[in-house]
């Protein structure tokens, strides 16, 4: 990563190839912090780019299955083509699930902006009746998540739970961050009570109280859900969660194109400009 910006973004990106990578997942790994490992890339509308990119995840699952980690994939369907046709889309992360279910190793569908809501979980739904070993993503400020969240469930489909990372209009989604957590706390209960495996995304000290004192009540065993961070944000408390006995995966973006992941890293928090300008101007 060249540039000051490249520079700065070295604390939320693990680096630009495989290798890179693969070093941050050992470093986590030894700290008993498993990960999920995604190449960076998103809204690619040429095929012939959206095919390099599903070969892109083929060599890194090859990878995985030939190194010591233990690591899942993450990716982004608008990667692979979801802007050009959905049976494309299909067709070419179908040859990603292939080599996954080979090797054994778990898939999770990273959920976009919600123009791709809808279409995502119907091309999820379809995933999961051929390679049940793949999850998806539910967005807490969204205000159909409720509904997607009783359907993923009725179809023991595994969630991850997030807040949500993209600007939606208020007729889809909650404005006030007071509602998302309250609706996140609500979708947490129903993800632990009648979901499969949750993860529980969140940097939030709330969120994760709430989490560990329902799961606690309600005797459901540390090792039936994982809270999930990324990588780079709230060391300190990944490597605390640990230690307490929880389970946390951490999820490791790498790649070249890392600018509109960096984005949306930025604008969730206010100190993260803060620091970008502090080191602009340092001399
Ligand atoms: C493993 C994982 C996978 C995700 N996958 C998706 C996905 O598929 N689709 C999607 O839309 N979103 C995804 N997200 C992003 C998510 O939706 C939120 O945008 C992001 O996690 C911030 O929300 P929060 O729950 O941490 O709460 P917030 O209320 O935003 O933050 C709570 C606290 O966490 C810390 N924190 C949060 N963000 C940052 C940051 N950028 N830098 C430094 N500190 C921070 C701060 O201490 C903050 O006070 C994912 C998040 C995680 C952890």
């Amino acid at each position: 990563m060249s540039g000051i910006f490249g520079f700065l973004a070295r604390r939320f990106i693990a680096g630009d190839n495989i290798e890179e990578a693969l070093q941050a997942v050992e470093r986590l790994n030894s700290k008993k912090i498993t990960t999920t490992l995604d190449i960076l890339g998103e809204n690619v509308s040429n095929k012939e780019e959206a095919v390099a990119k599903a070969d892109a995840y083929i060599e890194l699952l090859d990878h995985i299955h030939r190194s010591a980690v233990t690591s899942h994939a993450s990716i982004k369907l608008t990667q692979m083509g979801l802007d050009i046709s959905d049976q494309f889309c299909f067709d070419n992360v179908s040859r990603i699930f292939e080599r996954a279910q080979e090797y054994d190793i778990f898939i999770r569908v990273d959920m976009e902006g919600s123009d791709y809501t809808q279409r995502t979980l119907d091309l999820v739904y379809r995933w999961h009746e051929i390679y049940p070993n793949m999850g998806t993503v539910i967005q807490a400020m969204l205000h159909r998540s409720e509904d997607d969240v009783k359907e993923l469930n009725r179809q023991k489909i595994k969630v991850r739970l997030c807040k949500g990372a993209y600007k939606e209009p208020a007729s889809l989604a909650f404005q006030d961050k007071k509602q998302v957590n309250k609706n996140y706390a609500k979708l947490t209960k129903m993800l632990l009570s009648d979901g499969v495996y949750p993860a529980i995304a969140t940097h939030d000290d709330k969120l994760i109280e709430y989490t560990k004192q329902f799961a606690a009540e309600s005797g459901i065993g540390r090792d039936q859900f994982e809270f999930q961070m990324l990588y780079g944000i709230r060391r300190k408390l990944q490597e605390q969660i640990t230690s307490d006995g929880y389970r946390m995966r951490v999820y490791v973006p790498y790649g070249t194109h890392w600018f509109p992941y960096y984005y949306r890293r930025l604008r969730e928090r206010k100190e993260n400009i803060f620091f970008i300008l502090k080191n602009l101007f340092k001399d």
